[in-house]
């Protein structure tokens, strides 16, 4: 396990429709592709729970660093700081100061939705993070306020735009698609990631919503994402021969600007090369995105345990790491938390 990613809260300020559903836009495109698919249960936005966990049960700074630093004992060599909105983590500059000083941490990075950016930006980088990606679904206002719930396309933009400016690099950008919501943008973003010389990553819409309202049939599969690409631009494949944990498969543009990427968890597994593991902002740690159990870390934190019992507690759960998910299997069943919850 080379890949630890840290959630540092599981509040957010947008509302995905992948992610967080809540409004009347979001339960209205799910309610059309429900009944479409004549689905016999009419479809009703759950509402969420605005159960968010108490400041008590989340992990504090100095616990976070604790399992960070442990890991990096036992071979953990990549850290990426995500929610929840990161941004919204009081402090969330100190943070990363105290990770980017762990030795055994090589590359250090940071998930965020972007609206908040501008403003910790540069304390972030004097802080010491050097990657940054951000999620962007959607260039058109209209359409990236029914995906995100909220009115925040400008601020993204310039988030990106400072990003690149203050030397994080690679700046990623993240788009889940979502057939007959996004998917026509597929060819603007790609062309928006050569113009602006981004690192861009295409998604497949994954079955962690909060609304359960995932279907197949809205996941775009990556084989479709590539041959339309193809179909548009002169790409070139990246050799990740070295890399093989690598999620995405890349490809630069034939000018040399920009990259593309897609992550197709649902039609194209990668599990047998996965080396990430997830430590919740409650202190839980999940050896998989789609893991059923999570395993508490705070009665080892709080209880005064010894960082080698907590290496042993670690390596317990890494060697029972289940082989793979099971999205598409008759027996799957979706984690009982959400993607903000479990930190994508
Ligand atoms: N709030 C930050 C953000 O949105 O970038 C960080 C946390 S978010 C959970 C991390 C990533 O998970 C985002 O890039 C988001 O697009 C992705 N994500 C969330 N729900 C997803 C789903 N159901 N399927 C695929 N990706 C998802
Ligand atoms: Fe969207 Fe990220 Fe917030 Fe989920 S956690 S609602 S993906 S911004």
């Amino acid at each position: 396990m080379r890949d630890l990613r840290v959630s540092i809260t599981d509040r957010c300020n947008f509302r995905c429709l992948y992610c967080l559903p809540e409004t009347e836009e979001a339960a209205n495109f799910y309610r059309t592709k429900f009944d479409a698919l004549r689905n016999p249960q009419p479809f009703a936005l759950k509402p969420i729970r605005y159960d968010w966990k108490p400041r008590a049960e989340l992990l504090t700074f100095e616990e976070i660093e604790r399992v960070v630093r442990v890991a990096t004992e036992l071979g953990v060599r990549k850290v990426r700081v995500t929610g929840g909105e990161p941004m919204l983590r009081h402090g969330v500059e100190q943070l990363v100061g105290r990770l980017a000083a762990i030795p055994g941490v090589e590359d250090l990075a940071m998930t965020t939705n972007g609206q908040l950016f501008a403003a910790k930006a540069e304390a972030l980088r004097a802080a010491g993070l050097k990657r940054v990606s951000f999620s962007m679904d959607s260039l058109e206002a209209a359409n990236f306020r029914k995906l995100t719930g909220r009115d925040g396309l400008a601020e993204v933009l310039a988030g990106i735009e400072l990003a690149q400016r203050l030397g994080f690099h690679p700046v990623k950008v993240n788009a889940v698609l979502i057939r007959d919501l996004n998917d026509h943008e597929l060819e603007p973003l790609a062309e928006f990631a050569r113009e602006r010389n981004l690192s861009f990553r295409f998604i497949e819409f994954m079955p962690l919503d909060s609304s359960r309202a995932w279907q197949r049939e809205l996941v775009v599969p990556g084989r479709e994402i590539l041959a339309r690409l193809q179909a548009r631009f002169d790409l070139r494949p990246v050799d990740q021969s070295e890399n093989p944990a690598e999620t995405a498969r890349r490809w630069t543009f034939g000018d040399g600007r920009g990259e593309i990427g897609i992550i197709a968890p649902v039609s194209e597994p990668f599990c047998g090369h996965c080396n990430r593991l997830r430590l919740t902002a409650d202190g839980k740690l999940r050896t998989c995105l789609f893991s059923l159990g999570e395993h508490d870390l705070r009665p080892l934190l709080r209880g005064g345990a010894t960082d080698a019992e907590l290496a042993d507690r670690l390596i317990e759960l890494v060697v029972h790491k289940e082989a793979g998910h099971r999205i598409g299997q008759p027996d799957f069943v979706q984690p009982a938390r959400t993607m903000s919850c479990i930190g994508g």
